[in-house]
């Protein structure tokens, strides 16, 4: 079956249409839509990664959810907006209006469907504008709509435990942190025998990037041939199970703190309604 690291009982589509329809309470069941991409991740990873990475951080947080917090997942979103990787054979992207669009008119299921909130997971980081772009579309549409995008490693983890400075300070793709919880996810598609490190150059201009990294727009292969950058050699199945412990209590927490959320739901504009005399003050007539 299909529900990967999902509790089979909190993965949404293995449900029936009667089944959901008779669901209590559809309007604080928080719904969560993990997001990663099919992209390159050095010669070590696969291309699976922001997906693994997100749904089993997903589905491990689920798990641990009691039971009267009412969440389910949705199946992740495995296509991305990748274009920053295309120049390597295994890069599957959509565009940037492509992924916009599916985003929405998920979203726009969901909330059909009944449901009230929706928690977007996001796996990869070439693409969060566009998960912000599509949850204002979304609230904009519907005033009682309660969506969140949020990144996957936004969340409290312990991975800085184990990151060298340069690390935590220039990695951005294939490196220690991501190796490290694929260690725990999906050992079989980790080969650190083809493990290399990468980094790229720190940015010049401190007015730019105070912190050094890149400023301007990139492509992997702009920091050479391997497509990592980051340093993955000191990645262990130790601290993979550790980093993904600290992210699944997180995301629990998180689910778990939506599910109780309140949150106004947009009021009506008043002043057209009481103030509109054909004209507006001030302007002229
Ligand atoms: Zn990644």
């Amino acid at each position: 079956m299909i529900h990967g690291y999902n509790p089979p009982e909190r993965f949404l589509p293995y449900l029936s249409w009667t089944e959901i329809a008779a669901l209590p309470d559809r309007e604080h069941t928080v719904i969560v839509l993990p997001t990663g991409s099919t992209e390159q991740h050095g010669p070590h990873l696969p291309c699976a990664v922001d997906t693994v990475i997100c749904a089993g951080v997903v589905g491990h947080a689920l798990a641990r959810l009691p039971k009267e917090v009412r969440a389910y997942a949705l199946p992740p979103v495995t296509y991305g907006k990748s274009e920053e990787h295309l120049h390597f054979p295994g890069t599957i992207t959509l565009d940037g209006e492509t992924l916009l669009a599916t985003m929405v008119q998920i979203g726009e299921s969901v909330y059909r469907s009944g449901f009230r909130r929706l928690l977007i997971v996001n796996g990869h980081g070439g693409q969060p504008q566009v998960m912000e772009i599509a949850a204002r579309e979304l609230r904009l549409r519907h005033g009682d709509f309660i969506v969140v995008p949020q990144h996957t490693w936004r969340l409290p983890h312990v991975a800085g435990r184990y990151m060298s400075e340069r690390e935590k300070k220039l990695a951005m793709h294939a490196g220690h942190a991501e190796t490290a919880i694929m260690l725990a996810l999906a050992p079989d598609t980790v080969h650190m025998e083809r493990a290399v490190a990468n980094y790229p150059p720190e940015f010049p201009s401190k007015l730019l990037s105070p912190d050094g990294r890149p400023a301007c727009a990139w492509t992997a292969r702009d920091f050479g041939s391997s497509g990592v950058i980051g340093d993955p050699l000191p990645a262990t199945l130790e601290q993979g199970v550790a980093i993904l412990e600290s992210l699944a209590t997180s995301w629990a927490q998180a689910i778990t703190e939506l599910h109780a959320l309140h949150w106004p739901a947009r009021a009506e504009a008043t002043w057209g309604k009481s103030q509109h005399t054909g004209h507006i003050e001030g302007a002229p007539g």
